[in-house]
């Protein structure tokens, strides 16, 4: 496989799939570039060689059709900026031959939105599931798919893609136009390299004990993580609204805390698996409980088995903060994704907290800790930890996927798979 170090751009147009969906206020302006700078070191190394530089990205959801207020057009200034270069804009990606070929070394062209055609993405458009018509339609948009990929493809000599909040998806961006080039012309560019390697050191390149924290409102959407990770972990801590399922499931009493009633039976199985696989699973024995879901509640703290009705589980409680604080501690190698409780209402970080500060003195005494998904991202930010854990991922659904044991198609394109 080709990657970007090893790839002398000098003389060549580079077609970078960058992840610029990136946040703006009602002004237009953008209110976190943190993925733009996410993308510099591709872009600049691109630049630095003596390349010429065609950059691509979704924003928003546009449903296939152009929109003013998902324009790429927005960021171009603010693009500009962070390169050093101006950059040039084509308002019709799929129409941007003529800027493409105009392209000199040095020189950037930004296209527009990539999902104001519903080709990017692929799904037939005005039509539903149910329809006798729909196969047909899905055929029709593949090919168009196809079409659209290669007439991104013949902008440029090489393709790289940097785009990992959005490789798990086929789209004709991250995935088909790659069949447009050879394995010589195709690579990941930093940013992907950098999140692969941190998924792989989390799959394969375990040094352990290994930790698992899984927290947030539902075991049904982490249900594929938690499955694939009891083959890996040796400690795995299931924190926030889950701890209620798992409770009432062993017959605990759990008041009107939050728990999926058609998940009893798969929690047990959870606890069935991990005594079986030698799993070391860490479930809260009491919570911090509030009697109404806000953050100026009356507090209590309970069993998290005898919560009285009219009380909620919000956070996990002192034993439990201790208990997670003991799986942490000696961990070599670290997997956190989900609060452990409200982290959103002050009076309920206690748990998230004790699980940040327990990560980044394991990392501060060497152990490799990876942060993913958007809540415990927002949770290590929040506590000011960001720069005490040794990489926090920007990919929400790619990483998951990637965690569930998933190959990406983004990455699997490049590799040729
Ligand atoms: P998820 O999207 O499944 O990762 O869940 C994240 C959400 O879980 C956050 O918004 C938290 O507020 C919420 N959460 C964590 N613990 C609890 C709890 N004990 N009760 C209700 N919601 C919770």
């Amino acid at each position: 496989m080709m990657t970007i170090d090893n790839y002398n751009f000098a003389g060549k147009k580079a077609i970078v799939r960058v992840d610029f969906n990136v946040p703006l206020d009602e002004n237009g302006t953008i209110s976190d570039d943190t993925r733009i700078r996410g993308a510099l070191p591709t872009l600049k190394k691109i630049l630095a060689d003596g390349g010429a530089l065609i950059i691509m990205s979704h924003m928003g959801k546009p449903k296939g059709k152009p929109a003013a207020k998902y324009s790429l057009s927005q960021i171009v200034d603010a693009v500009s900026v962070a390169l050093g270069v101006k950059v040039q804009f084509a308002d019709d990606c799929a129409k941007a031959k003529a800027q493409a070929d105009a392209l000199k070394s040095g020189e950037v062209l930004m296209l527009e939105n990539l999902r104001f055609y519903a080709e990017e993405e692929g799904k037939p458009v005005g039509i539903e599931k149910e329809d006798p018509q729909y196969e047909e339609a899905k055929k029709a948009m593949k090919a168009s798919q196809k079409e659209f990929a290669k007439t991104l493809a013949s902008y440029a000599d090489c393709y790289v893609n940097d785009a990992f909040g959005t490789a798990h998806r086929k789209h004709a961006s991250t995935a088909v136009i790659a069949d447009y080039f050879d394995v010589d012309n195709k690579m990941l560019g930093y940013l992907m390299e950098k999140e692969v390697q941190a998924v792989d050191n989390i799959l394969s390149n375990i040094r352990r004990p290994f930790t698992a924290i899984m927290g947030g409102s539902k075991v049904s959407t982490k249900i594929g993580i938690i499955e694939n990770l009891m083959n890996k972990v040796d400690n795995l801590i299931l924190c926030g609204g889950m701890t209620y399922t798992f409770a009432k499931a062993q017959g605990g009493k759990i008041g009107n805390s939050i728990c999926e009633d058609d998940k009893l039976e798969l929690a047990l199985d959870i606890i069935r698996q991990a005594k079986e696989k030698g799993v070391n699973l860490v479930l809260g024995v009491d919570s911090v409980c509030a009697d109404k879901f806000a953050n100026d509640a009356n507090l209590k703290v309970c069993e998290s088995n005898d919560i009285p009705e009219g009380w909620e589980g919000m956070d996990a409680g002192p034993k439990s903060r201790e208990l997670f604080r003991n799986a942490i501690s000696g961990a070599q190698t670290i997997l956190w994704n989900g609060p452990a409780g409200v982290f959103e209402f002050d009076n309920f970080t206690a748990g998230s907290k004790a699980i940040a500060e327990a990560i980044a003195e394991a990392t501060d005494k060497g152990a490799y800790s990876l942060i993913g998904g958007g809540d415990s991202v927002a949770c290590i930010n929040k506590f000011g930890m960001s720069d005490r854990v040794s990489y926090i991922s920007t990919g929400g659904g790619a990483l998951l996927e990637a965690i569930e044991g998933k190959v990406l198609p983004g990455v699997a394109a490049i590799k040729g798979e």
